[in-house]
């Protein structure tokens, strides 16, 4: 488990002035762009031109390279184009804000949410319908048991179940074809934000008769070792076929008159203006550098290195971790934990692992404040304070935790190394108060 999959190494200053490798823990936020996507990209840019309108020989080569990558995304994920259309959009974010104007809602229809959802699966929702939260269990894993009352107490009132694959601060997962079934029976959509779920699992939408199948899935080039900018969002095409699109222009339409639109089929309806080719290409290098490698690999590797970072990060004095700290269920989750390190603030942990010891890691709440509320336990009172600090300008109040998050280049070395720089905190064996802002008292 030392050697890496795909080498991916970098080497930063830190404090002493001394070229440290860099440990990069922070793939949920971003991945490093593999090497097979640059090329690929660098290749491309010889042939770089607009698509669809063009009739020159570039510009065919371009549309050709784009519907190209159009269905390396809809085999990704299993999706068949009869029964399905590839929207490509900037990120996760735009394509979930896409499918909350695309989708039928009137503000009294119901959408069921988790507790445990990056806001940007949750507040597009909010906009546009009635939202309930489906809660969680002391872990912070989806709770099934509420969901199944849910979905009767609101029984022919919901519109969609909005879950994520995987969270982005404890890696939970849930079942999501279980969870579908359950949907589908009480006669709702299920969408499925696969930001995090993407790069590290094999994903499958499924056969619309199939009563598991995922209506609509979304993600994010930039977190499965492609560059920032683009997007897709999966779903079924009778959605997509029907309605307005939300951005109107070039590209949407077979024909305008003075007085009248005709709109154009999914997915171009769906795709207005000049599309980002470039990033469309990069997304399918990188799928299918990942399906090279072979998602169960991945899998496996990184649940490996997961059981291994939460045996090597409980056994270390103040750590405590948020979720499920199990090692023996490594496999159920992705390769995300989040903690504190009792009692140094977490802005201060990330700040010194970054700035002594060479390792990138994130803190704070993650996009994903309803989570972190139900992870620390807040109170009722508790948000009402944090509210009125900040509302006088004071964030100090606002809860965070440090996170760390693998990708398949990441080896056990990385996670000794995170370990040895923890335990260096703990015992205090740090410079920190260096990087204190004196105005705002941030790291
Ligand atoms: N959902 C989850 C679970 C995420 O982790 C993220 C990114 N942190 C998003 C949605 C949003 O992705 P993007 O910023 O690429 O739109």
């Amino acid at each position: 488990m030392r050697e890496r999959i795909v080498g991916i190494d970098q080497r930063v200053p830190v404090l002493d002035g001394s070229l440290r490798r860099y440990v990069n823990l922070d793939n949920a936020a971003s991945t490093p762009a593999l090497r097979d996507v640059l090329d690929t990209v660098n290749r491309f840019m010889e042939w770089y031109a607009s698509v669809h309108r063009g009739t020159g020989f570039k510009s065919r080569v371009a549309t050709r390279a784009y519907e190209d990558a159009r269905e390396t995304v809809a085999r990704f994920v299993g999706a068949d184009s009869h029964q399905h259309v590839v929207i490509f959009g900037k990120n996760t974010t735009e394509a979930i804000n896409k499918l909350s104007y695309r989708l039928p809602l009137a503000s009294e229809d119901v959408v069921l949410v988790s507790q445990m959802e990056h806001h940007s699966n949750d507040l597009p929702w909010r906009a546009r319908a009635r939202v309930e939260h489906i809660g969680l269990d002391v872990l912070g894993r989806l709770d099934e048991a509420h969901l199944g009352r849910l979905l009767q107490t609101h029984a022919g009132r919901i519109k969609l179940v909005a879950i994520t694959g995987g969270s982005n601060v404890t890696g939970a997962m849930p079942d999501l074809h279980r969870v579908a079934v359950k949907v589908h029976a009480a006669g709702a959509q299920i969408l499925v934000d696969c930001a995090q779920l993407a790069p590290h699992r094999d994903l499958d939408i499924g056969a619309l008769d199939d009563p598991a199948h995922l209506d609509y899935v979304t993600l994010s080039a930039h977190k499965m070792y492609a560059p920032f900018g683009t997007g897709a969002l999966i779903g079924r095409r009778d959605t997509f076929e029907r309605g307005e699109p939300e951005y109107r222009g070039g590209g949407t339409i077979e024909f305008v008159s003075l007085d009248d639109v005709t709109w154009a089929d999914a997915p171009d309806r769906d795709e207005a203006g000049t599309p980002n080719v470039v990033g469309a290409v990069a997304l399918a290098a990188a799928m299918r550098a990942l399906s090279s490698i072979g998602m169960e690999r991945i899998a496996r590797h990184e649940a490996e290195l997961t059981a291994y970072a939460l045996k090597r990060l409980t056994a270390i004095r103040g750590l405590r971790i948020y979720g499920d700290a199990d090692p023996l269920r490594a496999s159920q989750r992705l390769g995300v934990i989040a903690f504190n390190l009792e009692p140094h603030p977490h802005a201060l942990v990330a700040a010194v692992l970054a700035t002594e010891f060479g390792i990138g890691v994130r803190n704070g709440c993650f996009c994903a404040h309803p989570y972190l509320i139900h992870l620390l336990g807040l109170t009722h009172d508790d948000v009402l304070q944090v509210r009125s600090s900040m509302a006088v300008g004071d964030r100090s109040a606002v809860p965070g935790l440090v996170r760390v998050s693998f990708g398949h280049y990441n080896t056990t070395d990385d996670i000794d190394r995170l370990a040895e720089a923890l335990s260096n905190i703990s015992r205090g064996e740090y410079q920190g108060k260096y990087y204190q802002d004196r105005t705002t008292g941030e790291y």
